[in-house]
């Protein structure tokens, strides 16, 4: 089967801004917006779908800001509608005058969605009258969104569950009515490989795609998003829609890092190529699962904080003497942390000693026997050794103290004639000094606030703080979420509990600490050792 595109590069479509943004609690701010729209054009990202204008004033503002930034890049900025009149028009109106932009149409074409969305006898009586009424929005939502821009997407919603003869017909229509990428979405995560590679041979087999690149876009509903999105590209497609870390509705979409570094580490068998800056990828999923505090679990491919870890004893031996024995690819390829090796209770001496050695540390050969058990004995009680720990393992002399701060103490007032008024008391980790500082807000958060501002005495700026029930019962736990930033650092504290306030505060402050922790990257954004220090309370 010949590709339907005669041109072997990828469109790298990422969406962790549109349909990223529509996981439940992973709503961003808009500076949360712009930094990850900045990255991802860094990155070579080709297109980058911004947001759906017509959902809000707020989605319309975030494309149109995104626009501005990014109008001295490479990156087409894409906006989403329906196939409504309104839809259309309020994607064009937000991408305004922009140098390299793109609307994105869609209609739902499977039956299923057709008979839920398109009622009778509005849409015509019968199924046949209705996809005629599908098939005729669709082309004028085209038309409209070709008279604002040359570079217009359709996408035939719940494509996987589509009936392959009305699939063709949709697309040709889209196609004659001046579609330039073709979306066949599994929307709902339900085709196979098989499946979904035959979705895009039906559509080349029954008209003529050769002008028109065909796109991928799929969901994770039974874990076969990344394997579906490269069946499509062996099947023809030539973009791949794509978020940061997988997020996205439900189960979520590919991600990202998954699919460029299988199209890279296996170009032997697809043969193509993309333009990703893949050294960025570990940023980027920091980045994003900080401002949307979605954790990144450990086994994750590509970003995990294991992914390219070796501890059993035997794997790090070979890993040292030839990397290749157990990596495909190489961690400094997808940026991820250069080290590569964590050491847990399963780490053999020469494990230890060359990451003792990678941290400058010359441990002489009469010390190692001492060193390697005192290691031993802390890998019984600790899971994860972090560089501090073994700089106390080899001097315990420079046992440090307690990094950051700590909340002593909080008492808050609220009466109903004055300004809600909070006192805290922070503990400093390296000196043990208690401070107590005072404040009054406009509400109790913004009063706990102020006073740690006080008392922690660091400029840094709250980028977004959200609490959100953990159960529906009124006297269940909240937890609250915390981003703030420090110049080009990023941190984020999480807590709960079921006094709110506490765990605000908690919050807080923990944010705070993760901005002093000397563990940044040169992205200067937090590391997964302190993400996982999060999760506690
Ligand atoms: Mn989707």
């Amino acid at each position: 089967m010949a590709p339907s595109h005669p041109g072997d590069r990828i469109v790298l479509f990422d969406t962790t801004l549109r349909d990223g943004e529509q996981s439940p609690g992973a709503a961003m701010t808009l500076s949360a917006k712009l930094r990850v729209a900045k990255l991802l054009a860094a990155m070579g990202v080709d297109v980058l779908e911004a947001g759906f204008p017509v959902s809000s004033p707020q989605q319309a503002d975030a494309v149109r800001q995104i626009v501005d930034e990014l109008a001295d890049t490479e990156t087409v900025i894409c906006a989403l509608g329906r196939a409504h009149e309104a839809d259309v028009r309020a994607a064009a109106e937000a991408l305004g005058a922009g140098p390299k932009t793109r609307i994105h149409t869609f209609i739902a074409t499977s039956d299923i969605h057709i008979a839920a969305k398109f009622s009778a006898p509005r849409f015509g009586a019968t199924m046949a009258e209705r996809r005629e009424s599908v098939m005729r929005m669709a082309v004028d939502a085209v038309r409209q969104a070709k008279a604002h821009t040359d570079d217009v997407e359709f996408s035939a919603e719940d494509a996987g569950r589509t009936d392959h003869g009305f699939l063709c017909d949709v697309v040709a229509a889209a196609v004659e009515a001046g579609a330039t990428t073709i979306n066949i979405p599994d929307t709902t995560g339900y085709c196979t490989p098989a499946d979904y590679a035959a979705l895009f041979r039906a559509v080349q087999d029954c008209c003529d795609t050769s002008g028109v690149v065909l796109s991928t876009h799929c969901h994770d509903d039974l874990g076969l998003a990344v394997a579906n999105t490269l069946a499509g590209v062996e099947a023809g497609a030539r973009q791949v829609e794509v978020t940061v870390n997988g997020i996205g509705e439900r189960a979520g979409n590919a991600p990202l890092e998954e699919v460029a570094m299988a199209l890279r580490v296996r170009a032997d068998r697809y043969g193509v190529t993309h333009g990703l800056d893949a050294t960025k990828l570990g940023e980027a999923s920091r980045l994003v699962s900080v401002v949307t505090g979605f954790a990144v679990p450990p086994n994750k491919s590509i970003v995990g904080a294991n992914a390219f870890a070796h501890e059993a004893g035997i794997h790090q031996h070979g890993v040292l003497k030839d990397r290749q024995t157990y990596e495909i690819l190489r961690a400094e390829e997808v940026g991820a942390d250069a080290q590569g090796i964590r050491l847990g209770r399963h780490s053999g001496r020469h494990g230890l000693f060359s990451r003792l050695a990678r941290l400058g540390v010359d441990v002489p050969e009469a010390d190692r026997d001492g060193v390697y058990q005192r290691f031993v004995a802390l890998a019984d009680q600790k899971r994860e050794i972090y560089d501090g720990d073994l700089r106390r393992l080899v001097d315990p002399a420079a046992d440090a103290p307690e990094r950051g701060f700590s909340l002593v103490a909080l008492r808050v007032s609220t009466g109903s004639d004055e300004k809600p008024h909070a006192e805290v008391t922070l503990q400093d980790g390296a000196t043990g000094e208690l401070r107590v500082e005072t404040a009054s807000g406009d509400g109790p958060v913004d009063a706990i606030y102020r006073a740690i501002d006080g008392a922690a005495g660091r400029p840094h700026r709250l980028e977004s703080y959200s609490i959100r029930a953990l159960t529906k019962a009124a006297d269940a736990a909240g937890e609250a979420l915390v981003v703030v930033s420090d110049g080009p650092a990023l941190a984020q504290g999480k807590a709960t509990g079921t006094d709110i306030l506490r765990a605000s505060a908690e919050a807080y402050v923990r944010a705070l600490n993760g901005l002093d922790a000397d563990d940044h990257d040169e992205g200067g954004f937090v590391k997964e050792g302190i993400m996982a220090s999060f999760d506690t309370v």
